[in-house]
Parts: structure tokens; sequence; C-alpha cells
């Protein structure tokens, strides 16, 4: 079978690197892919990051550089920054952090200094490395005290935020995840963050597009620092955002550049552009809420088939499952799962007693099958293979995970990927 030539140039010259690309436009385009800070960019979005935009050095801001020939970057930089000014109705956005990682560093260089205490959501709670755990260098260089959610409810217990944040008084709190299925109460923590003396960061890199789509509640006016990546919810390139009000415009901007990072990466800054135009027309309205709805669908289903949902279903794109009743370890279901078509990430679960390497859990999201069109009257098919394909995992059936694959491939099929080649 050949694969199509989809890239002549790049296939003329590396046909080695060539037939991988080819290859893994495939494997994008025949699986359901449920892993929920993936998405499909579009066309244009490709188009933009490919462009000779990434030839040029761009060292600090428009209209002030340290490099010459800037006539069109400066541009391409300014219609960046005003559509997320506009988009997310905040007066300061910063486009140039290489992703959401470094973004959150750049945070922790504007607003605190090595030792100083911070405050986040812990890792297997369903927060991020860099909100100050162990392994990260912001859990290294600063104290991280670390917050998480109940173990009856699986929700933020604002009580335990709000004693550990007068107790501690951190310099920052971070707000917000890469596994929490509920709606983030921005107001809640910024009341304790006022009463604290600490300056609140709402890490949006999950629902940014929910946001700005108004399917998740809008940080404005809350948070004092927006933190974002691009390339999930928002549909747009791997890189990431910091927003604010003007007041903290100058310290966020000298974090990034020069604290942090050298030259941005122009190619992305227009992609993030061109993201950030599409995340403005009312059809991004209609897929964030097609998100939401597909994932309260899917939930509703995997409830049905007797799976744990943890805090009991979802508010956004996210489902993040225990699987201690089904008797299957996380890894095990996750790995089974891609045999057939079905991508998703094994992933601890709140109170896990099992190793972050080898959790209870599995975290699924609808950004990418929404991003294709399915809806929720597809929502039983896709939790019936996951149930499948569970019960296979369990009891080693790969004849099952084979077909599965197959039934998934050919509902894919009539689905094609933004972005992707079709033959
Ligand atoms: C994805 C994510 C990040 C990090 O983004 P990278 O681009 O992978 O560095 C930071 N915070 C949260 C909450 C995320 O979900």
């Amino acid at each position: 079978m050949s694969l199509p030539l989809s890239h002549p140039a790049l296939s003329a010259t590396d046909p080695e690197l060539a037939a991988l690309v080819a290859a893994e436009e495939r494997l994008q385009s025949d699986t359901l892919r449920l892993i929920p800070s993936e998405n499909y960019v579009s066309q244009a979005v490709l188009e933009a990051s490919g462009t000779v935009l990434q030839n040029k050095y761009s060292e600090g801001y428009s209209g002030r550089r340290y490099y010459e020939g800037q006539q069109n970057i400066d541009q391409v930089e300014t219609l960046a920054v005003e559509r997320a000014k506009t988009l997310f109705g905040v007066e300061h956005a910063n486009v140039q952090p290489y992703s959401g990682s470094p973004a959150n560093l750049a945070v922790y260089l504007a607003f605190a200094e090595p030792g100083d205490t911070v405050m986040g959501m812990a890792l297997p709670m369903g927060g991020h490395l860099t909100h100050g755990w162990g392994v990260s260098a912001t859990g290294k260089w600063f104290r991280g005290v670390q917050y998480g959610v109940r173990h009856d409810t699986g929700l933020i217990d604002f009580d335990e935020v709000r004693e550990l944040a007068l107790k501690e008084r951190p310099k920052i709190i971070f707000c917000g995840g890469t596994a929490l299925p509920r709606t983030i109460d921005f107001a809640a923590f910024a009341e304790i963050a006022r009463e604290a003396g600490s300056v609140l960061v709402a890490d949006v890199a999950h629902i940014a597009g929910l946001i700005a789509g108004g399917a998740h509640p809008s940080p404005v006016p809350h948070a004092d620092v927006i933190s974002t990546t691009t390339h999930k919810t928002l549909r747009g390139p791997r890189g990431a955002m910091l927003m604010s009000r003007e007041q903290h415009a100058k310290a966020i901007d000298k974090a990034v550049f020069p604290g942090l990072q050298g030259g941005p990466h122009n190619q992305t800054t227009a992609a993030i552009a061109v993201a950030l135009h599409e995340a403005a027309q009312p059809s991004f309205r209609d897929y964030a809420q097609a998100v939401v709805a597909n994932a309260g669908a899917l939930a509703e289903q995997l409830l049905a088939r007797g799976f744990d949902l943890v805090s009991g279903g979802t508010d956004n794109h996210l489902i993040l499952m225990d699987l201690t009743p089904k008797d299957v370890p996380g890894k095990v279901a996750a790995k089974a799962l891609d045999r057939a078509g079905i991508v998703v990430n094994y992933n601890t679960v709140p109170y896990d007693p099992r190793k972050p390497f080898d959790p209870s859990g599995i975290r699924i999201g609808t950004p990418s099958l929404t991003s294709r069109g399915l809806g929720t009257q597809h929502m039983a098919a896709v939790a019936d293979w996951i149930d499948r394909g569970v019960t296979a995992a369990r009891t080693g059936d790969e004849d099952a995970l084979t077909a599965i694959r197959a039934e998934v491939a050919e509902l894919m099929a009539a689905f094609p990927a933004p972005g992707l080649p079709t033959d």
C-alpha cells in the first residue's frame, strides 16, 4: 500500500522522515483520539506554522526589537496580541512563551524569588507539574505547598485551600490543572488569594477554547494572571500566552524576554493569530458547546455501563475514570485501547493507591472527536468501544481489540480530520 504524497519536497529530500509523517497522518486519521489535551488544528493553522516567518530573529517586542527587518513580523505579533486581548477581554497579552511550562516559569520569575512559597494543586490530584510539584524546577527552586480534592466528592475543598493559603501566605496561587472534570470557581480562588495577599494565576491551558467559546466561565476579572497553552481546546499551534491587566504587563513581558527566552518563534506567533481569528468566529462557539455536550453524553453512557467517574461526571471536555471496579489497571487498559484504535492516557485518580507510572485510572476527552464532527448521537458507540476494550484488556482478548479497531476506523473514515490529507 502506498501512502499519499502530501509533502512533495520533504518526500524528495528525506523520504525516511516523510514516511514517518505520512504514517502519523494515517494514525491520526484512522484512530479515535481521546486524549483531552490534544486536538486537530485547521489547515490554515498548519500552513501558518510552516512559513518563512520561521527564518526571522525578533528578540524584543513589536516596535522595540534588537534586530532590524521587522516590518512584517511586528505586524504579525501585534495581530496575535490584539486578537488575544479582544477574544479574552484582557488588557495585556504576551504571545511569546514557547509552551505552557515556560509560560508558567515566567510567572514565577515575574512574581516570586527562589525559595518563596507557592501554592497549587497536587499533581496526582489533577494539578500540573509546574504548579510547584517536587520533580519540577518550580518545586525544586520554590517551596511548593499543595491542595487537593475531597475524597468523598472529588471536588476542590475551598475550606482546605483557604486554610492552607492563610497559613502559608504563598506569593503565588495557581488554579487550574490537567485532570479536572469540573468547572473552576475562579471567584472563590480570587477571594482566598486576596485574603492571603497572593497573586492568583488561572492556568486555563486545558479549557482556553471552552472559555473563548463561552462554554466555561472566564477567569477575567478574577485572576491577576491568566496562563494558557494555545494547542489544546483553543486548537492552535503548540505555544502559550500570558494575559493580565495592564498593571502586570511590564513584569510579565520582562520575565518572558529577556528573563527566560530569546527570540520568539514567529511562525508559531502567526499560527496563534490564525487560531485566535478562528476562535472569534460564531462557529467556534458551536464547537466549544459541542465539546462539552459530547463529554456530558459520553459520561452518561459510561456511567450507564458501570464506569466510576471521578466527581461523578463532567462539566467540561474531560472525563477521569477510576478503573478499580473494572479490575483493570489504567496502563493495561490504555495500552489495550491503543491496540483497538482508541487513544487515551493512563492517569492517577485522587487518592490513588497505585503508583503514578502504573495508576488506577484513564483520562479521556472530546476536543478531537468534536473537531471531526462527531456528535452526541455517536457517544453510545464510543462508550461501547471503551467498555468492550476494557473488558478485552481484562480477559486478554486480542481478537476483540482487533474487531473494535476495524469498527473505529470505519466510523472515523466518515469524518475526515481537519488538516489531514484524504485519499
Ligand atoms: C498542558 C498544560 C501545561 C503545560 O503545557 P506544555 O505546553 O506541555 O508545556 C501547563 N499547565 C496546564 C494546566 C496544562 O494542562
